[in-house]
């Protein structure tokens, strides 16, 4: 087992890493910017370094500071958290090279999974459902409208180097194709510096749902179910939960089969989420993240599995703590993401929290790296904390939801919690029955 590990993050995910760290007996070094040397998991910690100045490149990016402090503390494994290095295989690469272990999967797969192109031919061959589609890149529009034609239109350009939603553009018709290609060429060469594109059929009203794997590296992986993430806002996750009240039993033991032999043939190591849209009972698959998912707690919630741990537990060489078999999904969990933000607008709300009462109870729990008193700084994403509810079935856990939100204070600046609070009664979500545009139409429409 490693001796100390260093959390390359901030926020509650630094403080989600520590925790689990110190359970295992581990010491943890907290690495922090100037701007957050208050932070809680900064006081947390057994150590602190702080690795450079506010912005992100300098600091919590900067892979030369980050093996400084792992030098200095005599860190033996860094957890990378998500966000930030969680998937950069260059920095998986400069750390074997010095010795440190990366919790996370190989260099090699981060960098596959990390081309849409690539991992989507991957998957494909491993016999994961993928969205109909250009075999690779597309090039020249004469090519492109033989392929937009066969599988018919509406058609999504997407690029391969994408993230964020960035560098997509759909085509409605014949008509729409050139000019598509070329503007999602244009954005995806200025975001990424890479020009690549391929060419998927546009699903119309799917929903969002993602598998969670945990691969031991030498060819076994359980799966753990999956999270429904439709409730998005341009292309961010704002609720999920899990199960998802699409799936029945039957559905999840089926891909959750084939997607777990698919990781372990893969030979894959850590936790992965395998992403898909899912419309008329069939799933497409749209992604691999390779790291720990900011949603990975309604997944610990129904299945009694610390995600963490695990993690930590692979990359040491200890293997998976369950085989298939031992896990239960028991229950159901949901988790509302809060952000600093105002809730009808969504524009950031930095500054000074004058009071921050969290919730408590049977079957909640609240991942935060906020206190009263503390002051948001404006150079970071604006999640807040978590909140994850869980109860016997869904019904319940939307009452406890309820009434854990009506505890929920924070004072001094703007948060999503109105939002939730306005999601919580609605009789659309009350029958989980939204797909991935439900929340943009419904804000459209003035909540
Ligand atoms: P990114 O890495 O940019 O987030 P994804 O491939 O995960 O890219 O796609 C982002 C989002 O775009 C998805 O969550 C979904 O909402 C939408 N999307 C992606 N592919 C399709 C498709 N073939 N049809 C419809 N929507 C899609």
């Amino acid at each position: 087992m490693f001796h100390k590990i260093l959390i390359a993050n901030r926020g509650e995910i630094a403080l989600r890493v520590l925790r689990a760290a110190k359970e295992l007996g581990i010491q943890t070094v907290a690495v922090h910017s100037t701007a957050d040397a208050d932070a809680m998991h900064v006081r947390l910690a057994d150590e602190s370094v702080c690795i450079g100045p506010p912005p992100s490149r300098d600091s919590y990016l900067n892979i030369h500071q980050i093996l400084a402090a792992c030098e200095i503390t005599g860190a033996d494994a860094i957890h990378p958290g998500y966000g930030f290095l969680s998937e950069n295989a260059k920095f998986a690469d400069i750390l074997a090279a010095h010795n440190i272990t990366f919790i996370g999967p190989s260099a090699d797969h981060i960098r596959i999974m990390g081309d849409k192109i690539t991992a989507k031919k991957t998957v494909k061959d491993l016999g994961i459902p993928v969205v109909p589609g250009s075999d690779g890149a597309v090039t020249d529009d004469k090519e492109a409208k033989r392929i937009a034609a066969d599988i018919g239109y509406p058609v999504l350009i997407k690029a391969s180097a994408g993230g964020g939603g960035r560098g997509m553009k759909v085509a409605r018709s014949e008509a729409d194709l050139s000019e598509a290609l070329s503007t999602a060429r244009a954005e995806a060469g200025a975001a990424f510096g890479d020009d690549a594109v391929y060419i998927e059929k546009y699903l119309e009203k799917p929903r969002h749902i993602e598998i969670q794997v945990m691969g031991d590296g030498a060819g076994k992986a359980i799966h753990l179910g999956e999270r429904d993430c439709s409730l998005q806002r341009r292309h961010q996750k704002v609720w999920e939960e899990a199960n998802s009240p699409a799936l029945n039993v039957e559905q999840r033991a089926q891909i959750g089969a084939t997607v777990s032999k698919a990781i372990a043939d893969l030979g894959y190591s850590g936790a992965g989420t395998i992403e898909f849209l899912y419309e008329n009972g069939e799933f497409y698959f749209i992604e691999m993240n390779t790291r720990l998912q900011v949603e990975h707690p309604v997944t610990e919630a129904i299945t009694g599995i610390d995600l963490v741990h695990e993690q930590i537990r692979v990359a040491s060489g200890g293997g998976l703590s369950a085989r298939q078999e031992d896990v239960r999904f028991e229950g159901h969990a949901i988790e509302c993401r809060i952000n600093a933000e105002d809730p009808r607008t969504f524009t950031p709300s930095p500054g000074k929290i004058s009071h921050f009462h969290t919730p408590g109870g049977l079957g909640i729990r609240v991942d935060s790296g906020v206190y009263s008193g503390y002051r948001i700084p404006p150079y970071y994403d604006s999640l807040i904390g978590k909140l994850i509810v869980h109860g016997r079935n869904r019904v319940e856990c939307m009452m406890r939801l309820r009434r854990a939100l009506d505890e929920f204070v924070v004072d001094g600046i703007k948060t999503t919690l109105p939002l939730f609070q306005d999601l919580v009664g609605n009789p659309d979500i009350a029958n989980g029955d939204y797909d991935i545009h439900w929340l943009e139409n419904y804000l459209a429409k003035g909540g």
